[in-house]
Order: structure tokens, then sequence, then C-alpha cells
């Protein structure tokens, strides 16, 4: 089969041809039909974090495809399901995290793309536990999305924890942002959009953003407390430059909540006083667990999620992940087999 495999981190990946993985016990082998590109695959051909793959390996986590082949005991899953690949592609299911609906932290759990190849080839082996069941009816382009960037700011809005008719912010209005824009809208908030880029406050705007700040023109703080009359109560940051999460802080209203889901390599800083007289709340969020997918995937179904997609062969990739660093992707890609 075809993919596109990360043979040294920082350089080129290579598309070449690499043998049809064999499905094991509770396994499936799925032949994909598309394949998101998230900033983090990325980030994983970088190694640009503590914690990195092992070269040679296949990126990516939002692969949907056909099952064409079963491991033994792969429960659940018959030849001909259409099913997802997610960034939480198995978890032990026995431990602290697994027992209380947080498999999302699970320390024996195994990355799509990551830590087991991914969709970024023309197949890919799925856990039957965690592959994703993909609505009838979805278009697989425009869900492909849902599988990492819709579940992981589904949940981070979730986390902000902001209420119908409050002002939530979205920083970073990429490949995650645009679809947060919509699930907070969905959601009953009020959507700021912070970027720094104008053709993506544009596609915020869009997607339903009231407001719009380019953090390159003026403060996104101080514009955000202005706009808002003292801050908003959610935060959501999925931007990919350290920058936009000292910022988020200065944008939340007294009490409210600041979730980060984007990844970059990096430190910022934070003014303890504000921190503490403010009683704000800083959390990280990854991903989401099967039920969190369950729900955002029922959003896309209901039609309140659109997300803007292009399609690209696999054989682009590196020329999409060069745009992606310059932030000249509208929404996401979605390389189609
Ligand atoms: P993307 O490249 O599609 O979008 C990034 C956006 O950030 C772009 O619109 C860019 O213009 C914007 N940006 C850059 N600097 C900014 C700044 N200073 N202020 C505001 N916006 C700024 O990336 P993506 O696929 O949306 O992923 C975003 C981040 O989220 C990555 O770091 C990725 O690894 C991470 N991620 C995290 C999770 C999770 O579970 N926590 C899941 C998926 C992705
Ligand atoms: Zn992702
Ligand atoms: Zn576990």
């Amino acid at each position: 089969m075809k993919a596109a495999v990360v043979t040294e981190f920082g350089k080129d990946l290579v598309v070449k041809d690499v043998e049809i993985p064999t499905p094991g016990k509770g396994q499936a082998l799925v032949k994909l039909i598309t394949s998101g590109v998230c900033h983090t695959d990325l980030h994983a051909a970088t190694g640009d974090w503590p914690v990195k793959p092992s070269p040679p390996f296949i990126p990516g986590h939002e692969g949907v495809g056909e099952v064409v082949a079963l491991g033994e005991h792969a429960e659940g899953l018959k030849i001909g399901d259409l099913v997802g690949s997610a960034w939480l592609w198995s978890a032990c299911g026995d431990c602290r995290f697994c027992r209380t609906s947080w498999e999302t932290l699970c320390e024996n759990q195994v990355n799509g793309g990551y830590s087991v190849d991914g969709s970024f080839g023309q197949y890919m082996l799925v856990d039957a536990r965690f592959a994703v069941k993909i609505p009838e009816g979805s278009d697989p382009v425009e869900i492909s999305p849902i599988l990492c960037a819709g579940v992981t700011v589904y949940k981070g809005l979730k986390m902000t924890e902001a209420r119908p008719g409050q002002w939530c912010v979205i920083s970073g209005i990429g490949g995650l942002g645009h679809i947060a824009v919509q699930y907070a809208k969905a959601m009953g908030m009020r959507v700021i959009a912070v970027d720094v880029a104008h053709d993506k406050l544009t596609l915020a705007k869009k997607h339903g953003a009231e407001i719009v700040i380019n953090a390159m023109n003026e403060d996104p703080a101080a514009a955000v407390q202005k706009a808002t009359g003292g801050g908003a109560s959610g935060v959501l940051v999925t931007a990919v430059h350290p920058s936009a999460f000292g910022q988020a802080i200065g944008m939340a209203r007294r009490g409210g909540t600041i979730v980060f889901n984007g990844l970059p390599p990096g430190e910022f800083p934070a003014s303890i006083f504000e921190l503490v007289l403010k009683g704000l709340t800083v959390r990280g969020s990854i991903v989401g667990t099967r039920q969190d997918m369950a729900e955002s995937m029922e959003f896309y179904s209901r039609g309140v999620i659109k997300p803007t997609v292009s399609t690209r062969r696999l054989d682009e990739i590196n020329t999409v992940f060069d745009e992606m660093k310059h932030g000249k992707i509208d929404g996401r890609v979605v390389i189609k087999y």
C-alpha cells in the first residue's frame, strides 16, 4: 500500500510502498477513503513534543474507511462497516482514569498516528473497542475533521463551563477553531473569534462569530474586555503560538474558565495576582472520550456543524504541511484516497 512515512523528524515525509498491516486480536483492517490533516500530525513529524514518536511511523488520526478484514475477537465490527480512527486509538479500560470516564488520561493509551501507525496510508488498523462508528449518510470528507478537531473542541467547550447566552472566545481559527465557533454557537454561546490572519476571521464570521478580533492589530485581551463589558465566561485556545495562551487569561471574566486545546511547544507568562484575584480556572483538555465522540458526531449528523474542507492527494502531504506551517489553510485539508 502507499503511505506517507516520517523517516526523520523535521524532514519531508516519504510517500512510498509499505506492507499492508495484519489485524491482530481485537483489531480490524480498514481501507481508507479519507483522512483529515491535523496540526498534531505536523507536531509529530517535526518531533515538537517532549514525548516523541519513533520514526519510521505513519501519522494521521482523522481517518474514515471501510472494514475489510477482522482479527480474532474484533467484537462489534463487521466487514463493510464504515469506521473512523481517532487520536485515542485505544486505552487500557482498567485504570483509575478509564474506570472514571477519563479514558483520555489513561497512561497506557495508544495514540493514532503517533504510537501506532495512522491514517496517512491506504490501509490502517483500528482497535474494535475504540473504532468510531460513522453515522449513516455522513460525507467521509466532511466528517473526517470531526474525528479529532470536532471532538476536541466540543469537549474543550464543555470544559469551559460557559452556559447558553454567555460569551465564549475561540482563539485560533484553524482546523479546530473554525469548528469550535460552530459548536459554541450550537451550544448557545455568544462567540468572539481571535486570530492573527484576516481570512481566518472572515471564516469565523461565516460560521457564526458575532465579534472578530485580529490580534496583530490590537491587544486582544483589551478588545474582548471592552466588547463584553468585563470579559468572556469561557475562553478556548486552539492557537499554535504560545503568545495566544498568555493573552487568553486577560480575556476571561472574573470567575471564568480558560481551556487550552492548542499544543505549540513552549511556555507563556501568567500573572499570579490576576489568576487569584479574578478567581480564574485554567485547564488543559485533550481530545474526548468515546462518549464525547458520539455526541460530537450527532451534532454533525443533525446538520448544525459543517466543517470547511478542501481535498488533496496523499502525495501532496508535504505541500499541505508547508501551507499549515504558514497558516495558509482555510478550515481543514482532507486527503482523499
Ligand atoms: P491549524 O494550523 O489548522 O490552526 C492554527 C490556527 O492558529 C491558525 O488559524 C493560525 O492563524 C492561528 N494562530 C497562530 N498564531 C496565533 C495567535 N498568536 N493568536 C491567535 N491565533 C493564532 O491547527 P489545528 O489543526 O487547528 O490545531 C491547533 C492546535 O491544537 C495544534 O497545536 C494541535 O496540535 C492542537 N490539538 C490539540 C488537541 C487536543 O486534544 N488538545 C487535539 C487536536 C489538535
Ligand atoms: Zn488531531
Ligand atoms: Zn486506562
